[in-house]
């Protein structure tokens, strides 16, 4: 969400005829003279990084420009070390264009060649709605973007549409809870589930829709409707929906309003309507109060879910939050433990998760450029990803694929 807000303000700062140079690069034909930074502080280790980048922008002396999560929650304190600096409001993408414009006047210098970075990638963001409908007690990021602000069908479809009519394969619906989509804009009948049939029966050109990360306790409420949104062939059987624990008092403790069973019983119906569908999952570790026994039944929830994609993230007190001053913190080398724990249940499960789908995949988006040398990274119709020799494909391609043996976290093949 906050990368497609960046990618929102580079193009809308290209039109205005501003020279944009993505990424801390200084080998350009000239320095650059300011750096627009979208920051992110959702833990602590993210937010040091924040820091550091501040200061080394405001050492080589460039003009210091502090957009995303921290420019809100802790904009004061950003001013009080970089006095110079300037604060943008970037919560959402109206403000994105408003914080621009007020910040940036169009460029009437004449730039001969504007030089743009050639496209490694096909993807484009998608930014449905900011803000949310939870009250998870560990959650920073709802303090900085509030209630949840969804942006109209007709405004979604467009941002698709420019995306497919730019050449981009790869459209990236995302916001903190795309199944929370249209809840406040009194629309009747209009949700994820409505929003992904509008997609799929008007927009032109070829490409595919990954849907972002949605909250179990919103998606409980659309159930029928969003799973009959999935149906469409242009949306990949992706499924990102974060459990966070295993426990259910530890879930209590979280706010995240549902218990484990509830969790497995929806994923049980999602596996349901879409058998082959890839499911990502998130648990934190090391949350307030969290026993070994709550440990253990992480565990047996990885080994029973088994899940495509697990995300571990170390919990971390984030300021002005509940959990920060929970009692029962759990000490950084025992969540580091727990951690390589559930990373070593969840490799056991992944390969034989991996092994069953060995096989045909049809219709596969060649989406980017393999980590190694002379391999492309393509996605089957669920988002697995597949690693394939690049010799005889291209970017954007949609290919058949045969794979016939599994890597860490992919498939490799070739192409049939
Ligand atoms: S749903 Fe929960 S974790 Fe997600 S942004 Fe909202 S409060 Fe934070």
């Amino acid at each position: 969400m906050n990368q497609g807000e960046a990618d929102a303000a580079r193009r809308l700062l290209a039109s205005m005829g501003h020279e944009v140079v993505s990424g801390p690069v200084d080998d350009g034909p000239e320095p650059t003279d300011a750096v627009l930074i979208f920051t992110c502080d959702v833990i602590s280790s993210t937010e040091r990084r924040m820091w550091k980048r501040m200061r080394e922008v405001e050492s080589e002396g460039k003009r210091l420009f502090v957009a995303g999560c921290l420019a809100v929650v802790d904009g004061e304190r950003v001013l009080s070390e970089f006095p110079d600096a300037c604060i943008l409001d970037t919560m959402g993408i109206p403000a994105v264009e408003s914080a621009v414009q007020g910040h940036f006047s169009a460029c009437t210098e004449d730039r001969p060649g504007l030089i743009s970075a050639p496209m490694k990638r096909l993807d484009h963001v998608v930014n449905i709605s900011t803000g949310c409908l939870g009250s998870c007690t560990y959650c920073i990021t709802r303090h900085a973007r509030g209630a949840l602000i969804s942006n109209r069908p007709e405004r979604v479809m467009s941002m698709v549409q420019s995306g497919v009519d730019m050449g981009r394969k790869e459209v990236l619906l995302t916001c903190q809870d795309t199944a929370a989509y249209g809840a406040d804009l009194g629309l009747e009948g209009v949700d994820l589930g409505s929003l992904l049939r509008d997609i799929t029966s008007n927009t032109l050109g070829t490409h595919m829709v990954r849907v972002g990360m949605m909250n179990p306790s919103s998606l409980l409420k659309h159930e029928s409707s969003i799973l009959d949104g999935f149906k469409g062939g242009d949306i990949f059987k992706f499924f990102h929906i974060p459990v966070q624990s295993g426990s259910d008092h530890i879930l209590k403790a979280m706010g995240r309003g549902h218990d484990a069973g509830t969790y497995m019983g929806l994923i049980d119906r999602v596996r349901g309507a879409y058998p082959w569908a890839v499911l990502s999952t998130d648990i934190i570790v090391g949350f307030p109060g969290e026993s070994e026994e709550d440990h253990r039944r992480n565990i047996e929830l990885v080994r029973e879910l088994r899940p495509e994609i697990l995300n571990l993230t170390r919990f971390s007190t984030r300021p002005g939050t509940p959990a920060a001053s929970m009692e029962g913190q759990v000490h950084g080398n025992v969540s580091k433990e727990r951690s390589r724990e559930l990373t070593r249940a969840h490799r056991e499960v992944l390969a034989s998760v991996l092994n069953k789908r060995l096989g045909l995949h049809r219709g596969c988006l060649v989406s980017e450029a393999g980590k190694r040398e002379g391999t492309m990274m393509a996605r089957d119709r669920n988002y697995l990803p597949i690693v394939i020799p690049s010799d005889d494909v291209a970017l954007g391609e949609t290919v058949d694929i045969i794979t016939d043996r599994a890597g860490p976290t992919y498939l490799i093949g070739k192409v049939a």
